[in-house]
């Protein structure tokens, strides 16, 4: 059944941004609405050992999730399980419609959608993910001491994840399918200066080969492609590093956005172009992508909206 619900503050995504968001916005009383999308818990869902989150020498992914929804609700939040299917910003109250057929209107907007990383689209590569397939080096890069890994990619990112890496792999493999990166020559230049490094020139991942029991990953084949030769690298991780796309197709058209599609906020705050609409976490961020900073940029989006109510109500 259709309704209409009106809040003062909607959050969309229930990633670490938007229920950090939540817990504050509660506890500002502005009793917020929070609509958890597709994923519920948001990307660490689909992790298991989070060795970073402060307080938690290792947490499983899901499990923190479940805690951080608990404690949104605790505070006050109300969480729905709805996909916003689309978004008006043009005029306030901002309108949300959502999939369960629920109409949402609110005075302020926080949008926490995050981001995907994007993959090859091998069948190989969905088989071993989170079994040696990777697209989160500072995530997963420490259960790789003294072994070998491959990250694909050519550009800041497959950079950074190679160097990275190469603190804890014995030897890191970074396969491109060009003869040049597109990193920054900075990194470049660290990168080929490692001597734990080797680069794989003109080469695609045909597959990831790997064992059933356990299920893990033994090596890559990587086909070039000038040639045609087939080559097989011996590996025990393999890390996907070709880009990530931040979940912003609702405002695409609504909000200024940069760096490939992430939007763009007001330097140190979580405003966006439109007044009254925030943005935090991986949706905004290129750079750090973690989920204690995606909390933080939750924290700043529900202070910097309730300010930003205080000064536009009543
Ligand atoms: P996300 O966690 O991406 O959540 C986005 C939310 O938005 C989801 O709930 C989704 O359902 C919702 N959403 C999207 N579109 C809509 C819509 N239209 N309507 C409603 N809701 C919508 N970081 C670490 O700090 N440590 C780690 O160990 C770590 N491990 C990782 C392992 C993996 C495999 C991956 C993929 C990432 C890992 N990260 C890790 C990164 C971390 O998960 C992200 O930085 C963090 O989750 C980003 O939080 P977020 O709240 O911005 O968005
Ligand atoms: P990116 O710049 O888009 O680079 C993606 C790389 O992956 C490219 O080299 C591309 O190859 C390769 N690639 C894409 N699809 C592929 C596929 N299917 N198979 C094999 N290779 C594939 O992405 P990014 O490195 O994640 O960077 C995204 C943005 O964030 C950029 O603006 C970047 O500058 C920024 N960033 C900045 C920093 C920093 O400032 N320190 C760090 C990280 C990211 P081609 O080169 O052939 O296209």
């Amino acid at each position: 059944m259709s309704e209409t619900r009106h809040t003062r503050v909607l959050i969309i995504g229930s990633g670490p941004a938007g229920y950090t968001a939540a817990v504050y916005a509660s506890r500002a009383m502005l009793s917020p609405i929070l609509v958890q999308g597709i994923q519920p818990g948001g990307q660490l869902t689909i992790t298991t050992e989070v060795e970073n989150w402060p307080g938690d020498t290792e947490v499983q992914g899901p499990d923190l999730m479940v805690r951080m929804q608990a404690h949104a609700e605790a505070m006050g939040a109300e969480v729905i399980s709805d996909h916003i299917q689309s978004l008006d910003l043009s005029k306030r109250p901002f309108t949300a419609h959502g999939d369960s057929g629920t109409t949402y209107t609110a005075d302020a907007v926080i949008l926490a959608t995050g981001a995907q990383a994007k993959w090859m689209g091998l069948p190989s590569e969905e088989k071993f993910k989170g079994f040696g397939v990777s697209a989160c080096a500072t995530c997963d890069g420490f259960f790789y001491r003294g072994r070998e890994v491959v990250v694909i990619g050519g550009g800041n990112t497959a950079v950074e994840e190679a160097l990275f890496l190469t603190n804890f792999a014995s030897k890191v493999t970074l396969i491109h399918r060009r003869d040049s990166l597109r990193a920054e020559k900075i990194l470049q230049d660290r990168l080929f200066k490692n001597p734990k490094v080797e680069i794989l020139w003109d080469h695609v991942v045909e597959e990831v080969l790997g064992n059933e029991q356990p299920l893990g990953v033994t090596g890559v084949r990587a086909r070039n492609v000038a040639t045609g030769a087939e080559t097989v690298v011996p590996c025990d991780g393999f890390f996907v590093a070709i880009g990530h796309a931040p979940a912003s197709e609702l405002v695409k058209d609504q909000l200024e956005l940069h760096n490939g599609g992430y939007v763009k906020v007001k330097p140190g705050t979580t405003e966006t172009s439109t007044p009254g609409v925030f943005a935090a976490g991986d949706l905004t961020d290129h750079v750090y992508r973690q989920a204690v900073t995606s909390a933080g940029m939750g924290c700043m989006a529900a202070l910097d909206a309730e300010r930003w109510l205080a000064g536009h109500e009543g």
